[in-house]
């Protein structure tokens, strides 16, 4: 592609976001294969889509790991699956006293979502209640802060059981193209996770939806999965890069840079102007120095440690955005532009008895 062409792209992708329309495929495979030396230019057409329905805001969201390890299913990338010999820690259920600990530590830190995360194929109804009172305690401290559910695949009736013990947004991810699916995963397939997604949009819950770039996928593959996240209503994408962690079968699998990093992000701003686009696992060992970059594309990043691997520290965090120019999203700002947030909240009304716009 000339200069000129890549011009042309990024002209028409921030016209599509800011006007609404979808961006077309083939522009989005293009921002993919940008050369470095465009690589600026990408990052400031993403930054004009960013800065228009986000300011200079950034939210910073805090992971709680409820339960770690034990989980009967296969994902490739994840280190607390079936069989994987990686050493973390292993644990049922954290008491909800030192979840509320954790969650209170995050808040404190700046955190205005807190992510409650359980390994395992899905919840139980008990666990879904577990989780409630896991909900009253955070709260009790902390009434103001958004609280996020990533407990698995859902069935019938548990995303309205968590709406009504208070949960905000569920969390559960694509991870990646539905072609590529049954290379990662044979124990549930794509259908299964765009159902449960469906079953927490349903029952008014916010879909938090993203995807695992550096897992030996195609251009192709990425710009599916984030026209798909587009497509099943994702108000947060967050998008991890793979931690090839030891003792899981990609061990081993480094096929990032930086440079692709900044583009894949890029690429999800494009697809998902106005959706909250989060910087998650592996930022910190595969952008590296250029952390501060991706935040003109993101307007939403993990603050600390991540499910089964160390992140860089809070403080780190808080300097690096300052340094750039950013500022943490306060609890009394709405995350989502307007007519996102209209969206979300007749989702909301629909899924109660309240009116559906109220
Ligand atoms: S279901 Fe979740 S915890 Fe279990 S292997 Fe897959 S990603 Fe890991």
């Amino acid at each position: 592609m000339t200069a000129t062409d890549t011009r042309a792209v990024l002209d028409s992708l921030v016209d599509s976001g800011l006007s609404g329309r979808e961006p077309s495929r083939e522009d989005l495979l293009a921002v993919l294969a940008t050369a470095d030396a465009e690589l600026l230019d990408v990052v400031a057409a993403a930054g004009r889509l960013r800065r228009r329905h986000f300011g200079d805001r950034v939210k910073l969201n805090y992971l709680v790991n409820l339960k770690s390890g034990l989980c009967p299913e296969d994902c490739g990338y994840c280190s607390q699956r079936l069989g994987s010999k990686t050493e973390i820690l292993k644990y049922t259920w954290l008491s909800p006293e030192d979840a509320a600990e954790a969650a209170a530590a995050g808040v404190a830190g700046g955190a205005k979502r807190v992510c409650l995360v359980a390994s395992g194929r899905g919840p139980t109804d008990r666990d879904v209640d577990r989780v409630g009172k896991t909900i009253e305690a955070i709260r009790g401290e902390n009434p103001q802060v958004e609280v996020c559910a990533c407990l698995g695949l859902l069935s019938e009736g548990q995303a309205e059981r968590l709406r009504d013990h208070g949960v905000d947004a569920y969390n559960h991810n694509l991870n990646t193209s539905e072609d590529q699916y049954g290379e990662i995963c044979s124990t549930h397939d794509f259908a299964d996770r765009v159902d449960t997604v469906a079953k927490a949009r349903t029952a008014g819950l916010s879909p938090c939806s993203g995807l695992i770039a550096g897992m030996g996928e195609t251009d192709a593959d990425l710009v599916d999965v984030a026209l798909r996240l587009r497509g099943i209503e994702s108000d947060s994408v967050p998008v991890n890069f793979l931690i090839p962690f030891d003792g899981t079968p990609l061990a081993g699998t480094w096929g990032l840079t930086p440079q692709r990093c900044l583009r894949i992000l890029a690429m999800v701003r494009f697809a998902c102007p106005d959706r909250e686009v989060r910087l998650a696992a592996g930022r910190e060992l595969h952008l590296r120095t250029l952390q501060p970059l991706a935040l003109h594309i993101v307007n939403s990043i993990f603050l600390g440690d991540y499910l089964t691997s160390e992140g860089q520290a809070g403080a780190d965090d808080l300097k690096m955005i300052a340094d750039a120019g950013f500022s943490v999203e306060g609890a009394e700002e709405t995350t989502l532009p307007e007519q996102r947030e209209q969206i979300r909240i007749r989702r909301r009304g629909a899924g109660t008895e309240l009116a559906p716009n109220a």
